[in-house]
């Protein structure tokens, strides 16, 4: 018979937790899970999920612009921001009432409150103490702030989704994923959008062509993007913020959104009780099987701050529950692919990419090819928009394998998705050229680009 409370226990309830809790109950361990907020975590509840239903709200007002050029006629509707929150807030509660009843119905014991480590084998919540043979942290982060004079009147993506009242000025401090995305959203519910990067061009890490090409199409939309500009301090005067740049200008706004980054929630946890050991950066040292350096203890997610995104929290849980109770009958053990992660940014237009950036695949591997188009997508032909595509490949020229995949463009992240499952699969170049389009989309392009951009090298 067991000594422990429970076979299982799982410290946070998102994305990570939840999947790795209820897979384990499905096995009939016993599993408790401990969630000081609301279940589903950073995605579901100021995350992806709210975040994608902020930006199907902004793309409306591009579509009623287009319209036009297709014959409809009369004034465009305007927004109902606090319609749009209560709608937004009523789907985040439905979709935590539904984890609850997934974990319970996985025989999962939840535990609300804040949960901190007390040995390897105990955690305590509240007053309360359990006990299990196996831990899993999946605390997730939280946003982090640069200390900056008057940073206080900052909000960050945890507030931004319920401001009030709806900010006509907004100006958005960063150069990464949240900070594009929410430049392009409220610039398309109608904000006056100030972006400031520090860096010379946005989003640190994508394909040198993506980057500028993206940077124009924002701005052609709206967004006010300022590159290598920094702020010196904030302040609140008469009533509205005043944001004091290095260099002497002053911008007003009705908020300041800060998205300079995310740091993993390892504070007041006692994983220095338990012995859990921490990376240079502050996140939660795991290694390949996401054991932690107390055996007992396993972390996934953000708090690992190896790959923040959704599908590789969830990919995680699944392998460690795997790992620890044994596969879903008659499946192989999971365990998580970190090659060819597909992801998307879901500015206006969408940013869709798996692979290797231009520089990285030249780094890799020597030689590379590059296939390259930009055109005006059909769909502007008589919306009278100006917006263009982008859509790259990049090719080891040894292999043919297409080893980089990127696109600007209407809906990149759901044309990419697919081509990501032709790129784990190894395909070259050769099965591209062979396939058919689909006619007339934008996603054809990708099989129909024919000359590289100059010679291989
Ligand atoms: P989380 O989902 O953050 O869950 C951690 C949970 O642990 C939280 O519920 C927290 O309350 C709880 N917790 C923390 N400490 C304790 C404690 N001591 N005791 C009990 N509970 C605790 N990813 C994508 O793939 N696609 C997107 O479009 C996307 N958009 C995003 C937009 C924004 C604005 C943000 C901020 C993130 C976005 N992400 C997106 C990233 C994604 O949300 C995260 O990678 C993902 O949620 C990580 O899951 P996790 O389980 O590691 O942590
Ligand atoms: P990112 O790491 O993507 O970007 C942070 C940005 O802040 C960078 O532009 C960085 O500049 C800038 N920055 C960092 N420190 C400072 C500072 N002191 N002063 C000024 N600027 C600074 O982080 P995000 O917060 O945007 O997002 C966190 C993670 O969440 C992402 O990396 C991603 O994994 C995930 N996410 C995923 C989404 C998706 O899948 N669509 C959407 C949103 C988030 P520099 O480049 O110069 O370092």
């Amino acid at each position: 018979m067991s000594t422990f409370d429970f076979d299982f226990f799982v410290i946070g309830g998102g994305s990570g937790g939840v999947r790795a809790a209820r897979m384990a109950g499905q096995r009939g361990v016993r599993v408790a899970m401990a969630e000081s907020g609301a279940l589903g975590g950073t995605c579901v509840n100021v995350g992806c999920i709210p975040k994608k239903l902020y930006s199907y709200a902004a793309h409306f007002a591009e579509a009623f612009e287009a319209s036009h050029g297709f014959g409809w006629e009369g004034a465009a509707p305007t927004l109902n921001w606090n319609r749009l929150k209560a709608n937004r807030a009523k789907e985040i509660a439905r979709l935590n009432g539904v984890y609850q009843q997934l974990l319970q119905g996985a025989g999962v014991r939840l535990i609300s409150g804040h949960a901190r480590l007390v040995d390897p084998h105990t955690v305590q919540v509240g007053a309360e103490r359990f006990t299990a043979r196996h831990i899993l942290v999946a605390t997730g982060g939280q946003p982090s702030l640069p200390p900056v004079p008057g940073g206080e009147l900052a909000i960050t993506s945890n507030e931004v989704f319920d401001l009030s009242p709806f900010p006509q000025r907004l100006v958005v401090v960063g150069g990464g994923y949240i900070a594009c995305e929410f430049a392009s959203i409220f610039n398309g519910l109608g904000a006056q959008v100030t972006q400031l990067h520090r860096g010379e061009q946005v989003l640190n890490g994508f394909d040198q062509d993506v980057r500028p090409f993206i940077a124009t199409e924002m701005r052609k939309a709206g967004v006010d993007l300022r590159l290598s500009s920094e702020v010196a301090s904030l302040a609140r005067e008469a009533g509205a913020l005043r944001v004091h740049l290095r260099g002497g200008e002053v911008l007003t706004a009705d908020a300041v959104l800060y998205a300079t980054g995310r740091v993993p929630n390892t504070r007041q946890l006692g994983l220095e009780a338990a012995g859990v050991r921490l990376t240079a950066l502050g996140a939660i040292e795991v290694d390949a099987q996401h054991r932690t350096s107390v055996p007992s203890i396993h972390a996934i997610g953000d708090v690992t701050a190896r790959v923040q995104l959704t599908p590789v929290a969830l990919s995680e849980g699944m392998a460690v529950v795997d790992h620890l109770f044994g596969p879903a009958a008659g499946k192989p053990p999971r365990t998580v692919s970190y090659e060819l992660i597909p992801t998307a940014v879901f500015t206006h237009p969408n940013i869709g990419t798996v692979g290797d950036t231009e520089a990285q695949a030249r780094q890799n591997y020597g030689r590379v090819r590059v296939y390259r188009t930009d055109f005006k997508p059909l769909q502007h032909t008589l919306s009278g928009r100006t917006e263009r595509t982008l859509m790259k490949l990049v090719v080891d020229d040894a292999s043919d394998r297409v080893v980089g995949l990127h696109m600007v463009g209407a809906d990149a992240g759901e044309v990419v998705q697919g081509f990501a499952v032709a790129m784990k699969a190894g395909a070259t170049k050769a099965v591209f050229d062979s396939t058919l389009g689909i006619h007339p989309t934008a996603a054809e392009e990708f099989v129909t680009l024919r000359d590289p951009v100059g010679p291989a090298g």
